[in-house]
Parts: C-alpha cells; structure tokens; sequence
C-alpha cells in the first residue's frame, strides 16, 4: 500500500505516446488530482477503456485497469461494479468508441443508472485510424471519411445522457484542469452513473478545434443560473449548443437508487466475497463445450 500523501502513487513507469499537445495529457492530469484528492489508494480503483487514443489511459495511470474491446468499456465496467461493488470503477473512452461503436450500451447504462463515472474524451473524430469523422464531428468536417465534408448534424451526448435517465450530467474542456478535476471528484462521489463529456482537444486530426478555438467558445451554465437539479433547464441549455457557444458545467444531478443496490443478491455483500464451495459449474460449462 502507498502513502497516502505521495503525490506520485497514481503515476506509471510508462509514458504516455499521445501526441505532443493532445488534450488527453490534460485528462490524465486531472484525474490523478481528483484520486488524490479524494484520499483514494490504486487497489481501490479500477478503470476500463475501450478503444482510441483516449482509451490507451488505462495503461499510464496506476490503478487496476483493463483495455477492452471497442464500444464495450461500459458493460465491462458494469461487469466489475456487479462483481465487487466496493470497487471505484471508471469507464473511459472516445466519442468514436462510446458515441459511435458503444451508443446502445451507453444508453443502456445511463437508463440503469449503475454507480460508476463514465468519462469520455470527446474529440470529434476517430484518432487512433487516423482521422475519421465521428458522431460529434462538426457538419462540413472533412475527413478520410468525409472528403466532401459530413452532410450529417453532430449528435448531442448532454441532451441524450440527461434523456435516458443519466443522474449526473457534466461537461468542460481539456484545458481547463482544475475545473475537470473538480469535476470528476463530484462524479465519483455522485452514487449512481455519473457522465462527464469533456471536449478534447486533437491537435493531429482535428487542429481547428484548438486551445483557443474552444477557451473562445465555451462558457458555464452555473454562471447563468441554471440549478443543476432542474433537467428542463439542463435540456434547455443542452440543446442550445452550437458551434460558436458551447455549455459547460453540470446540466443534471439527481438522487435514484443505483442498479446495484436493487439487486437482493448483492445486498449483505459484494459477489467476490460469497462463499463459492457448493457452488457448482460443470454443467453449464459442459454446456459451453
Ligand atoms: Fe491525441 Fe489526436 Fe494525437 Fe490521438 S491523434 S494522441 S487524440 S492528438
């Protein structure tokens, strides 16, 4: 076990491979602050990740962690909240991995209202292929994909998490560290799913939405008195996005039981810690065979 005090605990020997300047470095940082901040120690946390240039953060932060399949990092990290529901789980992904690829399963998520944070690194574009247009790619992105520019309206993750019964609903930009990292403290301490879209900067394949591009468009709803427990306004202010303003802050919290807690077999104690000795499972594994 580490100190408690050692600033260095959440770091890895491995050194990130992003691109000089990638906004996921700035992700990065602010999660290991909001883990430290919240007293946490690595065993006590785990992370999946799908797939991307985002979900290559598993790897260089010291935590438990498991790299997925793509568009799958929600179920596996139900799957580990189900199997030890004492565990801090994170999901992390791309807008490509979660939007595109993993959409149904984050409805789905969001709908159960299962107790993990599911924070995704929302560039616009596919990255790690070098340079697809993705759900949240602006209309007229021209991409390998897009050569004549996308005919199709970006999609809204904000307004699609508050609708499908998201309990914890935020957004900020990969620049602004201290704010993220506030952030992600209230969503880990949020119980239930707890959605943070940050808006990442992709130097590499989408170099118009830079630093400035978005610190000149990007303003915080809590500075134009929206209460985050009134979702009308949230949705007002979700839908309200466009290319030239772009809401930050938390849209929605509310309380409702997470999944896990309806679930009368894990109520005295978490599934790793029951007693498996008569269990048997022979058959259904003669069944698999
Ligand atoms: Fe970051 Fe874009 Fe480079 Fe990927 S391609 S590491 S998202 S800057």
């Amino acid at each position: 076990m580490s100190n408690a005090n050692d600033k260095t605990k959440f770091n890895t020997k491995a050194r990130p491979n992003w691109c000089p300047g990638c906004g996921n470095f700035g992700i990065q940082s602010a999660l290991k602050r909001a883990l430290m901040e919240l007293n946490l120690e690595p065993h006590q946390v785990v992370m999946s990740s799908g797939i991307g240039c985002s979900s290559k953060i598993a790897h260089w932060i010291n935590i438990y962690g498991l790299h997925g399949l793509h568009g799958r990092t929600l179920p596996i990290a139900t799957g580990i909240k189900l199997a030890n529901n004492n565990l801090v789980v994170i999901a992390e992904g791309g807008d490509g991995d979660g939007y595109s690829e993993g959409m149904n399963h984050f409805i789905q998520a969001a709908r159960r209202n299962v107790d993990l944070t599911y924070i995704v690194h929302n560039n616009g574009v596919f990255s790690l292929t070098t340079g697809q247009t993705s759900t949240t790619g602006k209309k007229g992105f021209v991409s390998n994909t897009t050569p004549f520019g996308a005919i199709e309206p970006p999609f809204n993750p904000i307004a699609l998490a508050i609708t499908a019964g998201a309990t914890f609903v935020a957004r900020t930009f990969s620049g602004d560290i201290n704010r993220l990292s506030e952030l992600i403290v209230a969503a880990i301490k949020h119980r239930g799913f707890a959605f943070i879209d940050i808006l990442q900067v992709c130097v590499s394949y989408n170099p118009e939405k830079s630093y400035k591009w978005y610190k000149d468009r990007v303003y915080n709803i809590e500075d134009k008195g929206h209460a985050h427990t009134n979702r009308s306004s949230a949705l007002v202010f979700a839908l309200a996005d466009n290319e030239d303003r772009i809401a930050t802050g938390i849209f929605y919290q509310s309380e409702r039981a997470p999944y896990e807690d309806l679930l009368p077999q894990i109520k005295k104690a978490p599934l790793v810690e029951h007693d498996i000795k008569n269990v048997e499972i022979g058959n259904l594994m003669a069944e698999l065979i």
